[in-house]
């Protein structure tokens, strides 16, 4: 009898622990460090859940994995929290969780390794540029890469921009910085780094959550990263804001640091056939070092709280981040 009960606790207990490597993912890194000082075994599924965190930013959306690394003595911030997309999003609740640090891959991102569709709006009915018959050769289609309306697959190489990210990157902790994106790997000049993704959001609301991200900025350790982009279209006279808000929800995209001297990357604006928006992409201006911090002028455009000093290094380094009051 007593044998029997103390199996019972036992396989319960074990359920227990199994239940916890499912739910443990989803947690917030406060809330594993505190579940993890219940217990030995606990401790032991939280760290492994941190180890995977640690091991890649992405959650499996990505190529390759995108690790992160904290070589500051002292600091014990193993990886920034932030919910992960590797295509552009409709502004979300607040709420929202997404597990990260699980070893199911398929638990990780719902559908296995498919990608979300990198086009939130399309236009009905439009016209695409027939690359199919041409065998994927793209030479005169009216946009800067296929979309929706095309009848290639996203095996077309006119769609450069819409598989994610392939090149090795990496991303370390600096002690003046934060947290910045690295190449991992020798990238070639002309070569598609990475998308900006995160909550497309109104105007309006950008406005509203700029506000709101200087004040937690005053405070101290709070990194927003809100950018706003103009559009120009040919014609000269329309000029459209894309304000993509990647501080709650975004990719490898929103560690990227300034540079006053311009960077190493180029903001391209890719607009694709079919597609109603546009979406900000990132290519290597020129060739980019293994180990070299990758980054980009924030110019007027990437939204940051007004004084924030920069340490970019450069010659042309002005001691500060550009801000924009809008
Ligand atoms: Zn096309
Ligand atoms: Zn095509
Ligand atoms: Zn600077």
């Amino acid at each position: 009898m007593k044998e029997q009960q103390s199996k019972k606790a036992h396989s319960s207990g074990e359920a227990f622990f199994q239940c916890a490597a499912v739910f443990f993912p989803y947690l917030l890194p406060v809330e594993l460090a505190s579940i993890s000082l219940t217990c030995i075994t606990l401790y032991q599924i939280a760290k492994l859940v941190t180890a995977r965190r640690i091991s890649d930013s992405s959650r499996n959306f990505e190529n390759v994995p995108i690790p992160f690394l904290n070589p500051i003595v002292g600091d014990s911030q193993p990886y920034p929290y932030f919910l992960y997309t590797p295509t552009q999003v409709l502004q979300m609740k607040p709420d929202l969780r997404q597990p990260w640090g699980s070893d199911n891959v398929s638990q990780m991102c719902q559908g296995g390794h498919t990608r979300p569709d990198p086009f939130l709006f399309r236009v009905e009915g439009g016209i695409g540029c027939g690359c199919v018959d041409k065998g994927g050769i793209c030479d005169n289609c009216p946009c800067t890469e296929c979309g929706p309306s095309c009848m290639c697959d996203f095996g077309c190489g006119n769609r450069m921009t819409q598989g994610g990210v392939s090149v090795k990157l990496k991303i370390v902790k600096d002690d003046r910085k934060g947290w910045g994106l690295y190449a991992a790997e020798l990238i070639p000049e002309g070569k598609f780094v990475c998308e900006y993704t995160g909550e497309l959001i109104s105007t309006k609301e950008s406005r509203q959550r700029q506000q709101k991200y200087d004040e937690l900025a005053s405070n101290g350790c709070f990194t927003p990263a809100l950018l706003v982009v103009k559009e120009h279209f040919p014609s000269g006279n329309v000029c459209i804001r894309i304000n993509i808000d990647a501080t709650r929800i975004g990719n490898v995209a929103r560690f990227i640091n300034h540079s006053c001297d311009g960077g190493n990357l180029e903001t391209v604006i890719v607009r694709s056939t079919g597609s109603l928006l546009s979406r900000v992409c990132f290519f290597a201006l020129r060739e980019i070092q293994e180990n070299e911090e990758i980054s980009f002028s924030y110019g007027c455009f990437r939204l940051k709280p007004n004084g924030q000093r920069c340490f970019c290094d450069t010659s042309s380094c002005t001691g500060f981040l550009p801000s924009e009051h809008t």
